[in-house]
C-alpha cells in the first residue's frame, strides 16, 4: 500500500477513457501520456478497459473515435460509477 503525501494530478477513469483512442493511436502528448499510465498502473479497470478497446481497434483495422459506439461509451461510464460507488 503506498500513501502519496503530496496530491497528484490523477486522471479520473472518465478522463483516462477519453484519452485512450488517442493512447492507442500513438499521437497522445507525452504529457498526457504519462498522465494515463500512472492511472493505468493504479487503477485496474482502465486498464482492463484498454486491453478490450485495443481488442476492438485491431478488429476494426484502424483508431478512429467516431467508430465507437456511443452506447459503448455510456455503457462504461455506467460500469466506472457502479465501481466506484463499491
Ligand atoms: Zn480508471
Amino acid at each position: 500500500m503506498r500513501f502519496w503525501r503530496r496530491r497528484r494530478k490523477l486522471l479520473v477513469c472518465r478522463d483516462a477513457v477519453a484519452l485512450m483512442t488517442t493512447y492507442l493511436d500513438g499521437s497522445l502528448e507525452p504529457r498526457d501520456r504519462d498522465r494515463l499510465e500512472d492511472h493505468l498502473a493504479e487503477c485496474p479497470h482502465c486498464s482492463e478497459y484498454l486491453a478490450q478497446l485495443r481488442i476492438t481497434i485491431d478488429a476494426l483495422g484502424h483508431v478512429e473515435v467516431e467508430d465507437l459506439p456511443d452506447e459503448t461509451v455510456d455503457d462504461l461510464v455506467t460500469l466506472y460509477r457502479r465501481w466506484q460507488s463499491d
